[in-house]
C-alpha cells in the first residue's frame, strides 16, 4: 500500500521534512501515512522563522481588530474544513468519526471568540504618587510560543493555545504529537489560506527530545503552552529552565463522578457512561472513577453494566459506531496492564477486561472493575482507556474524601437534587471544574485548567488573551522644569 504524504509548514513553505516516520492506522494497526519527523534544526529553524515574524511589519504592523479578522477567516476555513479534518483524525487516531466530525465543528467557534477578544485586550493607566508623572501599563504579545499538544484532540488543543496566542499579536509553533499528526498537519494549510504572513504560524511534528525538548528549551521562545502527560510536563519544565518561558500545563485526571442517592440514576448512568467511554476514554476530563453512594451501587452497577456492554465498538468512520479503539499499541499494552495490575490488588471485573479479538487494531472492551481500595492502582493511575472504577461511600464527608484522594484535579462531577449539597461539594471538590447534573460541558467562554498534578494555569475565557501578553509599565514626566538633584529618586 502507498503511504500518504504530509508536510510540515516552517516559515511559510511546506515540506515532507529530513527525516519521515510511518503513522499507524489504529482500527487496522497497519501503517498508512508518512510524516515529517523534524529534527532539531528543522525545530530551531521553525523558531527562528516565528521570531522574525513576531518583528516583521506585516504582522507586527496589524491593529489588534485585523489580527482578530485574520483569526476569523480561519474559523470560516475550519468550519468549512471540518469534514475532512475529521475524516483524517478519525483514520490516524481512531476516535470516531462522530466526535471528530462534533469536535472540529465546534473548534471553528473557540477561533471565533479568540478573534473577538483580540482588540479587546486593555492596558492600564495609573493615578500615581508624583504630581508631574503619568504612569500607564501596555500590554504586548509575549513573544515566540511554543505550543506542544498530544495526540488526542489535536485540532482542539491547538486552538485554545493558537487562538489567544495569535490574538494578542504572538507568533507560534505548534508541535504535533507524533501519535495522529495527521489533521494538525492538513490544518496548517488553513493558516496559508486564511492570510497569516509566513512564519506567524508553523506547525511541525516529530518525537520529544529532537522536536519537543529543542522547541521548549530555545532561547527565542517566551512562552510554553503545554498539554500531555506529567511525566512529560515535568521534563518541560526542566526545559523552560533554559529560556525561563512562561509556561501552562494541561495535564492529565483521574476524574471522579459522585452520584448520591438521591441523584436522577437514569441520566447519572447515561453521564458515567458518557464520560468514561467517549473517546475510549482517552480523554483528559475523563470520568475514571465513579464513586457511589452504597445504597446506590448496585442498582447503578447493573444500568452501567447493560449500557456498558450494548455499546456499538467498530469502525471509527462508521457513524454508527459509538466507541473506535484506542490511538496506540503502547496506550493498548498500557491499559492492559494497569487493569491486571488493579485485579491483582483486588479489584473485581464486572464487564469487558480484555481485548477485542479479530478486528486488527487497538480494540479494547468497555470495562469496569469494582474496587474497594482506594489505592488501587485503577483508582490512582491514569490509564486513558475505556476503563471505569468504581468505588462506594457512606457518606458526604466519604465521597468527598475518595474524591479528592489522588494527586490529579482536573475535573469533576456531582449528581444529587439537593441543592445546598451540590454547593458544599462545589467549594470541598479539589478540581478545576465541577460539573453538577451533567458531565464534559465546555465552551470558549469558560476557563478549563487543573488542580496538583493536573496542571498549571487555565485555557479559554476572557483572561486567556492576557496570558500571552506582558505588561510594560510606560513613566512620562509631564513638567518642564529641569531635572533636579539626580541622587534622589522620584
Ligand atoms: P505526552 O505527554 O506523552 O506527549 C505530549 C506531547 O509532548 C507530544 O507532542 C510529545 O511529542 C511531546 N513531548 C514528548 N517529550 C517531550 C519533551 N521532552 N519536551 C517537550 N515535548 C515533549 O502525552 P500523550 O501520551 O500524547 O497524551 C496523553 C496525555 O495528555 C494524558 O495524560 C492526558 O490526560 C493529557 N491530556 C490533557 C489535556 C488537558 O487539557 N488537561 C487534554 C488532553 C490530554
Amino acid at each position: 500500500m502507498t503511504l500518504q504524504r504530509f508536510e510540515h509548514l516552517i516559515d511559510g513553505r511546506f515540506s515532507e521534512g529530513t527525516e519521515t516516520f510511518e503513522s499507524v492506522d489504529p482500527a487496522t494497526g497497519e501503517p498508512w501515512a508518512l510524516m515529517p519527523a523534524a529534527t532539531a534544526e528543522e525545530t530551531a529553524e521553525a523558531v527562528e522563522a516565528a521570531h522574525r515574524a513576531l518583528h516583521a511589519p506585516e504582522w507586527a504592523g496589524l491593529t489588534a481588530g485585523a489580527r482578530g479578522k485574520l483569526l476569523w477567516k480561519l474559523a470560516d476555513l475550519l468550519a468549512e474544513k471540518a469534514p475532512d479534518l475529521a475524516r483524517l483524525e478519525t483514520r490516524d487516531t481512531g476516535k470516531i468519526i462522530r466526535e471528530t466530525g462534533a469536535q472540529a465543528g465546534y473548534t471553528a467557534e473557540y477561533y471565533r471568540y479568540f478573534a473577538g477578544l483580540a482588540d479587546k485586550v486593555e492596558g492600564a493607566h495609573f493615578l500615581v504618587d508624583k504630581p508631574d508623572m503619568e504612569a500607564y501599563a501596555r500590554r504586548e504579545p509575549i513573544g515566540v510560543v511554543a505550543a506542544v499538544v498530544p495526540w488526542n484532540s489535536q485540532l482542539f488543543l491547538t486552538a485554545v493555545k493558537l487562538g489567544p496566542a495569535l490574538a494578542a499579536g504572538c507568533t507560534v509553533v505548534v508541535k504535533a504529537s507524533e501519535d495522529g499528526p495527521a489533521p494538525l498537519l492538513a490544518f496548517a494549510r488553513l493558516i496559508e489560506a486564511a492570510g497569516f504572513p509566513k512564519g506567524v504560524v508553523n506547525v511541525v511534528t516529530g518525537f520529544g527530545p529532537a522536536c519537543g525538548a529543542t522547541l521548549t528549551s530555545h532561547p527565542l521562545v517566551s512562552r510554553v503552552a503545554f498539554t500531555g502527560g506529567p511525566a512529560t510536563a515535568r521534563q518541560v519544565v526542566r526545559n523552560t529552565a533554559e529560556n525561563l518561558a512562561m509556561t501552562t500545563l494541561e495535564l492529565g485526571g483521574k476524574s471522579p463522578v459522585l452520584v448520591f442517592d438521591d441523584a436522577d440514576v437514569a441520566s447519572a448512568a447515561n453521564a458515567v457512561v458518557a464520560g468514561i467511554f467517549a473517546a475510549s476514554g482517552q480523554s483528559c476530563v475523563a470520568g475514571s472513577r465513579l464513586l457511589v453512594q452504597r445504597g446506590l451501587k448496585a442498582e447503578l452497577l447493573d444500568a452501567l453494566k447493560a449500557k456498558a456492554e450494548a455499546v456499538r465498538v467498530g469502525d471509527p468512520q462508521d457513524a454508527a459506531t459509538e466507541m473506535g479503539p484506542l490511538a496506540t499499541r503502547r496506550q493498548l499494552e498500557h491499559v492492559e496492564r494497569v487493569v491486571a495490575r488493579s485485579q491483582e490488588q483486588g479489584a473485581r471485573l464486572v464487564t469487558g477486561g480484555g481485548r477485542i479479538e479479530g478486528r486488527g487494531g487497538f480494540y479494547y472492551q468497555p470495562t469496569i472493575l469494582d474496587c474497594d481500595d482506594p489505592g488501587a492502582a485503577c483508582v490512582q493511575e491514569e490509564l486513558f482507556g475505556p476503563v471505569l472504577s468504581v468505588l462506594a461511600f457512606d457518606d458526604e464527608a466519604e465521597a468527598v474524601r475518595l474524591a479528592n484522594g489522588t494527586g490529579y484535579g482536573l475535573a469533576s462531577g456531582v449528581f444529587t437534587r439537593d441543592l445546598a449539597r451540590g454547593h458544599r461539594l462545589i467549594r470541598a471538590l479539589r478540581a478545576g471544574v465541577v460539573w453538577v447534573n451533567t458531565y464534559r460541558a465546555i465552551s470558549p467562554i469558560v476557563p478549563f485548567g487543573g488542580y496538583g498534578l493536573s496542571g498549571l494555569g487555565r485555557e479559554g475565557g476572557l483572561q486567556s488573551v492576557q496570558d500571552y501578553t506582558r505588561t510594560k509599565s510606560v513613566w512620562i514626566r509631564t513638567s518642564d522644569d529641569p531635572i533636579p538633584d539626580p541622587f534622589v529618586m522620584r
